[in-house]
């Protein structure tokens, strides 16, 4: 019993890989579900089309990406209909994510009720951030009834990324501090110490932190009042405006990164200024977490723009010499794993994530099983 089927579920779309061992067997998605002209017609049909088609003798284990675990779930889970329950409570926190999750634990369980089910969440890297990381200075009674603190995201890819870059570096995970970057569409900073997260720039939700591709990272909230008094848009409409025409896409008019930079390339001065707003919050965040973590042994840049965006490491890290950090241009444009200079006292790397290996080895640990 060695595959495990790694799902994650969307509100119209089902991404999967089926491992053996670390083996990818079988990897693909089906998208609109549910729309017209989609593949499927809901996520019972589509779930039962894959399958069908996939050789799932041997299932050890299904391994299920949830965003939000809240403040119950600090590892992944072995799923039982109190922990559907749970994941069901928690969609408030997640309305646009647990959804998708729970649909997909809901019609794999019942059409594969013999193979144990785990729950990965997002949330659950995040866990170990100290109190102190995690609460806003707002009204604590406010915070305790309405679960009003940070919870962190990407933390199956934070923590990856930074067990990776230790043993790329060949030292031991305890005595290794990084500073993770997870820039993608979504984009979040972690600072990781000795493979236990400390800070992280996502909070209740995933808006905040970073600029990413449409959602605007950090604000000041009063632009939320200003916008609803003055400007007289209702709160549905800013919360649109702050998660799907923020970020790159309300600076650029566009939320690729690759689109940015082209543009920048050509002339165009939105891009040019996106690019430096995006690049001088990432520096605003990666100072923060040298001063959280005192000593940092390696910086690592992961996900669509940080595997692949020379430009946006090299910016990121420009005038940090005397803190020992600096990027060599001919491994940074090759997208080595270590771009650092031989000798730097931060090792600066890229580290391709694999969030699915990841769910796909904490489903076995959840189980019990041998990696
Ligand atoms: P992800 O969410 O990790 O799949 O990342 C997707 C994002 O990565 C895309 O929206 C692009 O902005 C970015 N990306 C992918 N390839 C490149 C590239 N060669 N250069 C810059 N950005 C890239």
């Amino acid at each position: 019993m060695t595959r495990v089927l790694v799902l994650n579920c969307g509100s119209s779309s089902v991404r999967y890989k089926l491992f053996d061992g670390d083996e990818v067997r079988a990897k693909g998605h089906i998208e609109k579900i549910g729309e017209a002209g989609g593949e499927a017609a809901d996520h019972d049909a589509a779930l039962q089309g894959l399958m069908d088609r996939l050789d799932l003798s041997d299932l050890a284990a299904v391994g299920h990406r949830v965003v939000h675990g809240g403040e119950r779930f600090t590892s992944a889970t072995v799923i039982t209909d109190d922990v559907v329950s749970a994941v069901e409570e928690l969609i408030p926190l997640a309305p646009l994510h647990n959804p998708g999750a729970l649909t997909g634990i809901r019609v794999a369980r019942k059409l594969l009720p013999d193979v144990p089910q785990v729950a990965v969440f997002d949330t659950a890297f995040h866990s170990t951030i100290p109190p102190e990381g995690v609460l806003w200075a707002v009204d604590r009674d406010l915070s305790r009834r309405w679960g009003l603190r940070r919870y962190g995201f990407h933390g199956t890819s934070h923590s990856y990324v930074s067990r990776e870059t230790a043993r790329v570096l060949g030292r031991p995970p305890a005595g290794t501090n990084v500073i993770t970057l997870h820039l993608g569409n979504g984009a979040s900073a972690a600072a990781v110490r000795g493979g236990r997260c400390e800070a992280t720039s996502m909070g209740m939700t995933p808006l905040s932190g970073l600029v990413m591709g449409t959602r605007s990272g950090d604000i000041d909230p009063s632009l939320i009042f200003h916008l609803h008094r003055e400007a007289g848009l209702a709160l549905d409409l800013i919360e649109d405006s702050l998660t799907r025409h923020g970020g790159l896409a309300g600076l650029a008019g566009a939320n690729d990164m690759r689109e940015v930079l082209e543009r920048r390339a050509s002339g165009d001065t939105d891009a040019a200024l996106a690019f430096d707003v995006y690049i001088r919050r990432l520096k605003e965040y990666v100072g923060s977490y040298l001063a959280v973590l005192g000593r940092v042994d390696a910086i690592t840049f992961t996900a669509g723009v940080g595997e692949n965006a020379p430009a946006v490491r090299a910016a990121a890290l420009a005038g940090l010499e005397p803190l020992g950090i600096a990027v060599d241009p001919v491994r940074n444009r090759e997208n080595a794993l270590v771009i650092s200079p031989d000798g730097a006292r931060v090792a600066v790397c890229v580290i391709p994530t694999e969030e699915e290996l990841e769910i796909a080895h904490e489903s076995r640990r959840a189980l019990s099983l041998a990696p």
